[in-house]
């Protein structure tokens, strides 16, 4: 079944050939950056541009071929959707076909933030945004950064998180960097991304939100601005058709080995560490603050912070440099079960699945 999810990725021997000659360039934002971004994307060019939760990688939502160069750049698998991200004055009418009731009360309560909301519409933006199914998800961001570039271009912009396929997605322009040196022409710098874990994904096209990705908005603060809120799970022996394909593939590994461990197997996991070590694995451990303080052996302690904002700011950091300094990475589950730890742990989890998993 698996293999049904993974599609040919877009691209020609040509657009890479021309892509790997490009060189890449960090600016902060300013006037003259901000310019030469929109230059970029009106010549169908891709940018890496920060927002409040992770860095994107945004192309003209309304060009087919700069759509098509997104999925190419990043090695996407065709069928997962984007998102097209707007400045918080953009006109939705111009992108969606119909407006749920409760969506202007979503609308108030949490944008600009890390929030997507999927409406139902077609044939408004570039058919390769949305891989073919009849919705389209839309995100205002908060960042001042991504506001005054979406503004400048006045496009609703499609951006994945701007990391490689599968690997870890980035929170600094260096990580974006590090990805996509001599691939893309501009990296607009932000700063460190303080959110660190991708929005929410909420479909509003039935009578009830729906999340289908989990995140910092939570599916409470979602009931109580609406009344309802329910959490998608694919049931695909039943044969459905997914909806949300990124929720089937492996994301955010870093380039180690993994193994997860959940706080009572603490023992347990120092154990398997000395016994890595013996082997002569580079061993780390990456864990909460509190469990941070217990881990009494030598093995390096990568620490996550203690909130559950700490810990989504860092996640990403944490992973890439444990890929720098480790062969295998010990995770240990954080203890945290409040409403915001659900995107962090989807995040955890995904990290150290080793095959393609739902959530
Ligand atoms: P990324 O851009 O890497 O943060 O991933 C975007 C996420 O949004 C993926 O999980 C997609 O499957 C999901 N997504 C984008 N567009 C849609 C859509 N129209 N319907 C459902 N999910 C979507
Ligand atoms: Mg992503």
């Amino acid at each position: 079944m698996m293999g049904r999810l993974r599609p040919r990725t877009v691209g020609t021997r040509m657009t890479k050939s021309l892509l790997s000659k490009m060189q890449t360039r960090i600016e902060t934002i300013t006037e003259e950056s901000l310019a030469e971004a929109k230059r970029i994307i009106l010549e169908g060019g891709v940018v890496g541009m920060p927002t409040e939760t992770v860095y994107g990688l945004g192309g003209n939502a309304l060009d087919d071929a700069a759509v098509q160069k997104i999925f190419a750049v990043k090695g996407r698998p065709a069928d997962n959707p984007l998102i097209a991200h707007v400045h918080r004055d953009y006109d939705l009418s111009r992108l969606i076909d119909y407006d749920p009731p409760y969506a202007k009360a979503l609308r108030e309560a949490f944008l600009p933030g890390p929030l997507t909301l999927v409406y139902p519409s077609t044939g408004k933006v570039s058919r390769y945004v949305s891989c073919g199914l009849n919705t389209l998800a839309i995100r205002v961001p908060a960042h001042a950064g991504a506001q005054a570039f979406l503004k400048e271009v006045d496009l609703p912009i499609a951006a994945p998180s701007a990391n490689l396929s599968k690997h870890v997605s980035p929170t600094s322009a260096g990580h974006v960097y590090d990805d996509f040196n001599g691939k893309i022409a501009l990296i607009l710098d932000g700063g460190e991304c303080m959110g660190g874990i991708e929005s929410t994904v909420c479909d509003i096209t039935g009578e009830v939100p729906v999340i289908l990705r989990p995140g910092l908005i939570t599916k409470e603060m979602i009931a109580k601005v609406v009344g309802a809120c329910e959490v998608y799970t694919p049931q695909l022996q039943s044969g459905e058709k997914v909806k949300s394909p990124g929720v089937l593939y492996k994301h955010y590994a870093p380039r180690c080995r993994t193994r997860l461990f959940s706080a009572s197997a603490l023992d347990e996991a120092v154990e398997y560490a000395k016994e890595c070590e013996r082997k002569g694995e580079r061993v780390a451990f990456l864990c909460d603050s509190g469990i941070g303080k217990k881990i009494l052996c030598p093995a390096t302690v990568l620490d996550l912070g203690g909130t559950p904002e700490e810990m989504a700011a860092s996640l990403y950091a944490r992973l890439r440099e444990a890929e720098k300094i480790c062969d295998r990475l010990i995770l240990i589950e954080p203890t945290d079960r409040t409403e915001k730890m659900v995107g962090v742990l989807n995040r955890l989890h995904k990290a150290c699945a080793s095959v393609d998993v739902p959530h």
